[in-house]
């Protein structure tokens, strides 16, 4: 064992001990034989309803072979059609009253849809339930919460992670191309998400939960080094990615807040799916989406602490701070669709400071700058650095590869701002007064963001 391994090994250790619904994961090759002798430590001798799609049926069937190994009572598997699942609430029903037949608990097996379904079905009948992975494509695996569409909308449903993971290395590292990159790109994001929090921190705003920060951050750079390999299916590199985002799932767990796993990358992300954003007729898979936002928050804190060289301007930035009234104009003239004015209305007023706490914050930034700066520094990659990493896993690394004009993507640094009170890199620019002269920067020297690199790749 290295002594990064020791680390790891301590460290899932102590992320499993404090998450509040996940006891056991199995992570390692060949992992699902094991399943049944997992699912019994869980849940004794009660029955099982394995829960897949036709393209995770056999690995739905290896589970059940496992399961019958240990002579554990098993239904006949729940099939969904893999061309027409999809993660909204239609299909939560359907599974509920799937289980609403039975007593046994669901096994879901498969990737986020099949995963977000089963977990939101579980939770709505009372059960708890256990998940084989079949691909390392976000952290949502062992995140609370599950992401379904309902009312048209994407939202996330509260409910408990899965009581058990079971994830074997073989079928995740032959999951198909562009899975693992999305995993791999989710895995990415903790960096800038990880700036962010520092920033909020720094600024009061909301402090670092020490335990939560370690369990995703202490082997981040450790479990994000071969992204090459991560593409190509080798089992080490899809191994760290794997770990890497159940460990992010279970610090979400215990800290309850999504914190320690997404910032204003995410808010990108979610940006595009309120506003049901589709690529070459589909919506881009989370991680693709998260990629491309962690660039931009990255070109965002390249751009300001070029601009702080210069210094900003306190009172300048203070007198040029909108009240309430003028917020609102320019949330009317940002978001034409009622649904996310309300929730930009909502979430941006609710982190409007007052002129008085931005003179402070502002003075605080001015003095504690080199510091935080050094901070940011250490946390980040550079940004032509993180677009090689990504590229090299198979994600996409600009802003046209997932549909996104260039021109849309600057609107949506204004617009990511306003849909959710979390305080990032977005709230850094704006309070600074540097949002506009950070975006003339990115926009007059990248040739990523102005779509000059096209055909690069
Ligand atoms: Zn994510």
């Amino acid at each position: 064992m290295t002594s990064d391994d020791v680390t790891e090994a301590k460290l899932l250790e102590a992320a499993l001990h404090s998450a509040r619904d996940t006891q056991l994961l199995v992570l390692e090759r060949g992992a699902l034989r094991e399943t049944g002798v997992a699912f019994e430590s869980l849940f004794g001798s009660a029955p099982a309803l394995v829960i897949a799609d036709d393209r995770t049926l056999t690995a739905g069937r290896e589970t059940i072979d496992s399961l019958r190994a240990r002579r554990q009572l098993t239904e006949e598997p729940y099939i969904l059609d893999a061309n027409t699942v999809y993660a909204d609430h239609d299909h939560v029903e359907l599974i509920r009253n799937r289980l609403a037949a039975t007593d046994a608990i669901p096994i879901a097996v498969g990737a986020g849809t099949i995963n977000d379904l089963v977990k939101l079905a579980a939770h709505r009948s009372g059960r708890p339930y256990m998940v084989a992975a079949t691909a390392a494509s976000m952290d949502g695996y062992t995140a609370y919460g599950a992401s379904i569409t309902a009312d048209g909308s994407k939202q996330t449903f509260d409910c408990p992670a899965p009581r058990g993971v079971i994830a074997d290395l073989d079928v995740i590292a032959a999951a198909p191309a562009g899975l693992n990159a999305s995993g791999y790109a989710d895995l990415a994001a903790k960096i800038p998400a990880g700036a962010d929090w520092i920033v909020a921190d720094f600024l009061g705003e909301e402090p670092i939960i020490r335990d939560a920060w370690n369990t995703v951050q202490l082997q981040l750079r450790h479990w994000m080094a071969d992204p090459a390999g991560v593409r190509q299916g080798h089992l080490e590199s899809v191994r760290r990615v794997t770990i890497a985002l159940m460990m992010t799932g279970f610090a979400m767990q215990s800290a309850r807040t999504s914190r320690c796993a997404s910032g204003a990358e995410h808010q990108f992300s979610h940006l595009w799916d309120m506003q049901h954003h589709t690529h070459n007729g589909q919506a881009p898979s989370h991680g693709f989406k998260v990629g491309i936002g962690s660039l931009a928050s990255i070109a965002l804190y390249e751009a300001l602490d070029e601009l702080r060289q210069t210094d900003f301007d306190v009172e300048g930035a203070a007198k040029s701070w909108p009240d309430h009234a003028a917020n609102e104009r320019e949330i009317d003239e940002l978001f034409p669709e009622d649904k996310l004015k309300e929730i930009a209305q909502k979430e941006s007023a609710a982190k409007l400071a007052s002129a008085d706490v931005l003179r402070q914050q502002l003075a605080r930034l001015k003095e504690g700058w080199p510091e935080l700066a050094r901070r940011i520094h250490n946390q980040l990659f550079p940004h032509a650095e993180f677009q090689h990493m990504l590229r090299e896993a198979g994600a996409p690394v600009e802003p046209g590869h997932i549909g996104i004009e260039p021109s849309r993507l600057r609107r949506s640094y204004r617009q990511a701002y306003h849909i959710r009170r979390r305080f990032t890199v977005l709230d850094l620019a704006r309070r600074t007064g540097l949002l506009e002269p950070a975006l003339e920067k990115i926009y007059s020297t990248s040739p990523s963001l102005e779509g000059r690199g096209k055909g690069r790749d």
